[in-house]
């Protein structure tokens, strides 16, 4: 599932590929449940004539912002990818939402699973609420020990449900949390309310210099291939040290790698590096229920 680094390495690319001829056409598969409060008919209307003038990113959204203030979001979801295609080339199967531009080129949103979004917004107020509704600061910006602590230092929710809850940092999935987790050997089912303030000091820095390090090398694929190219790599350039690594050894002390289960959420730790420690008061509440 492409977390905040993929995101933003998909921005970047297509701000490479210099999309800035007119809309002409929009195609889409109809209906489709990637739409959002519109559909590619809607979106033809809306979109016909228009110029994309900027593309951003917010948490895991991309935003494309037309020139006349208007706005297309799209949400990449566990399997949505965007590719930029010559007029010659044959879309692929899963294609969503097609955008053709007046240099014979086209932007196809494909996603075979369907959990992926499009979203219009002809105001930028409309777009600005529906993100601050589901997305807190962002995870790549700096942020202070104190800043991270005011955010989940009073809650009950196990510190990994807690990293990868958009509403309170935006663009943290699964495997950044479990690896920023294991850089500084905090068990993943801690209660927010239970790691240490030196824990979160360590966790502040360890958040954007992670999310930092996989956008140099271009994002993350998959953990599968990941896993399969593993052996290959000197052990201090593999991009995974704990995410997907279940039984394969931790590569601080060579305990096997284990997986728990919280919320339904597949967490990797290493046992030994990192110990639960709030024993002494009871299991953390895996809910969520929020304190
Ligand atoms: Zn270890």
């Amino acid at each position: 599932m492409p977390e905040l680094p993929e995101v933003e390495v998909t921005a970047e690319n297509l701000r490479r590929a210099e999309l800035r001829a007119p809309i002409v056409a929009v195609d889409g598969q109809l209906p489709c449940r990637v739409f959002y409060a519109c559909s590619p008919r809607t979106l033809a209307d809306d979109l016909i004539g228009r110029c994309i003038r900027a593309i951003s990113r917010r948490g895991k959204y991309l935003l494309f912002d037309l020139d006349d203030g208007s706005t297309l979001l799209m949400h990449r979801g566990m399997t949505g990818s965007l590719r930029v295609r010559d007029g010659t080339a044959a879309p692929d199967r899963y294609v969503r939402l097609t955008l053709s531009f007046a240099d014979g080129r086209s932007l196809d949103f494909s996603d075979p699973r369907l959990f992926g979004r499009v979203v219009f917004f002809r105001r930028a107020i409309d777009r600005d609420r529906y993100l601050a509704e589901r997305l807190g600061r962002d995870a790549l910006a700096p942020i202070s020990a104190t800043e991270l602590r005011a955010l989940f230092g009073t809650r009950r929710r196990p510190i990994k449900l807690l990293l990868i809850d958009q509403h309170l940092l935006a663009g943290i999935g699964n495997l950044y949390a479990d690896e920023a987790l294991w850089s500084v050997r905090i068990h993943p089912a801690t209660p927010g309310n239970r790691v240490s303030d030196s824990q979160y000091a360590a966790l502040a820095t360890a958040i954007p210099a992670i999310l930092q390090a996989s956008l140099q090398r271009g994002g993350t694929t998959s953990a599968r291939e990941h896993l399969a190219a593993e052996a290959s790599l000197p052990p201090d350039q593999r991009p995974l040290q704990v995410y997907g690594r279940v039984g394969r050894p931790c590569p601080r002390c060579g305990t096997p790698i284990a997986r728990t289960v919280l919320s339904g959420r597949g967490s990797y730790f290493c046992p030994t590096c990192q110990q639960p420690c709030w024993s002494s008061e009871g299991p953390p509440r895996t809910g969520h229920a929020e304190g």
